[in-house]
């Protein structure tokens, strides 16, 4: 019978042929307030090291310097056999990114990203001896001026959890990082508070990775904290609605007994081994991420199919052999080798009322545009005819409907598709309990919109 099982099993493996499910662990490390959090994190990279497992901790500045301070290079060296990524330097102490970067314009806003953020990131290479190899938000305060700073502080990976931007529940492209991002159906996490949910946790599992690899492959992202292990309320509640008290003033959160914190780590335990058994599942640390992915860089295109995309559509194109932004192929058919670009600022008007432009001057109109954006790295908001003007969206469409030949080229209105992908909820996609109440933040998502220039899906290798 043993032998038979085996056989079965070996036949299982050797049948397998499935796309890979890479799944990304990982773990907020924030809450610098309760130490049993040190000793939850250090125990969960302890487990997940004897299961062979590399997971990913993305950790708070303040976290990493209390560590520091209190000693505990024993956490320390056992998150550094993981992943480790950045979550903010101070996470939900007052005013939080997407709070003060609402009111600020796109340049102004990575500045001052960079400025408050760019001390934690030092602190962290400091104290773990290496560049963090992701970012992500604290709770929902998420924005688009981060993806610059985050570029220019050498972080490539946006690894969180949202509903600001997506593409189809996987990973995606967009503001020049890979993002694993309101990844929907393939986001999930076991509860810890339940152990008789786990075989449903399973099949949930098991049913999304049945569809990944039937798809060619994809990612499962599953996140905790290790303070949840700990406690039953987050630790940041110090900072509800808008509240900053002074440190003297930090409660500190109510804990799990001993025994809910064995059943935690149980279940954590047991859920990864579960994804661990089936065939064809791997997990994947941040850092690797740009390893399993295509990078950004387009391989060719067809230019006649890229011009009657545009001219119908402002949004990506996914062919045989690349992902193309509307970025990408606006520069492919302005005649420029394809790189790395920043969306425009704002959202241009159009201006010009004749139906028609004449072929010099809109011969001039696409060579100013291009030197532009080779000069920039920077869609412009709008393009200039003489003293008129095309909205960005309105020139790519005209670009794309003009066959370079005739004396005069006909206006085309624009179809930013691509805006679609961003959400439209200005409440709903900031609701975060240490946000003030009431907060909306409509200028981050526009932001994000105009940004959606550089938005496609991303491929793996
Ligand atoms: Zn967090």
């Amino acid at each position: 019978m043993l032998r038979l099982f085996l056989a079965v099993s070996l036949t299982v493996v050797g049948l397998f042929a499935g796309g890979p499910v890479n799944v990304v662990l990982w773990f907020d490390t924030e809450d610098y307030i309760e130490p049993a959090a040190d000793d939850a994190a250090l125990r969960i990279a302890t487990d997940l090291e004897k299961l062979g497992v590399r997971a990913t901790f993305k950790v708070v500045g303040e976290k990493a310097r209390v560590l520091e301070s209190r000693g505990r290079t024993d956490v320390i060296r056992a998150l550094s056999r993981h992943d480790i990524g950045y979550h903010s330097n101070f996470h939900s102490i007052q005013p939080t990114p997407a709070l003060y970067l609402e009111g600020m314009s796109w340049l102004d806003g990575a500045a001052e990203f960079e400025r408050r953020e760019r001390p934690g990131v030092d602190d962290i290479r400091r104290i773990f001896g290496i560049l963090p190899s992701c970012y992500g938000q604290p709770g929902s305060s998420w924005a688009p001026q981060t993806f610059r700073a985050l570029l220019r502080l050498g972080i490539p990976v946006y690894l969180d959890e949202g509903e600001q931007v997506g593409i189809d529940d996987q990973p995606f492209w967009f503001g020049g990082m890979l993002n694993v991002f309101k990844m929907g159906r393939y986001m999930m996490r076991a509860s810890l508070d339940d152990e008789g949910q786990l075989p449903q946790a399973f099949e949930k599992f098991d049913r999304a990775a049945a569809e990944l690899e039937s798809k060619g492959g994809g990612v499962i992202s599953i996140y905790y904290h290790p303070t949840e292990f700990v406690t039953t309320a987050f630790w940041d509640l110090n900072f509800a609605k808008g509240a900053n008290p002074e440190r003297s003033e930090w409660k500190k959160p109510p804990r799990r007994t001993a025994e809910e914190s064995e059943r935690c780590y149980r279940i954590l335990n047991r859920y990864v081994e579960h994804m661990k058994a089936r065939p064809g599942v791997r997990f994947v640390a941040a850092r690797e991420l740009p390893l399993i992915y295509e990078g950004q860089g387009v391989r060719g295109g067809d230019r006649a199919v890229i011009a009657r995309h545009m001219a119908a559509r402002q949004t990506f194109l996914v062919t045989q052999r690349s992902s193309l932004s509307a970025a990408d192929m606006l520069q492919i058919l302005l005649g420029i080798e394809p790189a790395l670009v920043e969306g425009p600022t704002v959202r241009g008007v159009t201006s010009i009322r004749a139906g028609v432009i004449s072929r010099a001057a809109f011969e001039r109109a696409k060579a100013d545009a291009a030197a532009a954006i080779r000069g920039q790295r920077r869609l412009p908001s709008e393009v200039w005819i003489g003293a008129e003007r095309l909205s960005l969206a309105d020139f790519a469409a005209t670009l794309g409907g003009d066959d370079g030949a005739a004396s005069e080229v006909q206006v085309r209105k624009g179809n930013p598709e691509m805006e679609r992908y961003v959400a439209t909820d200005a409440h709903g996609a900031f609701s975060w309990p240490i946000h003030p109440d009431g907060f909306s933040a409509p200028q981050l998502l526009e932001l994000a919109r105009l940004q959606a220039w550089t938005l496609k899906p991303a491929r793996l290798k």
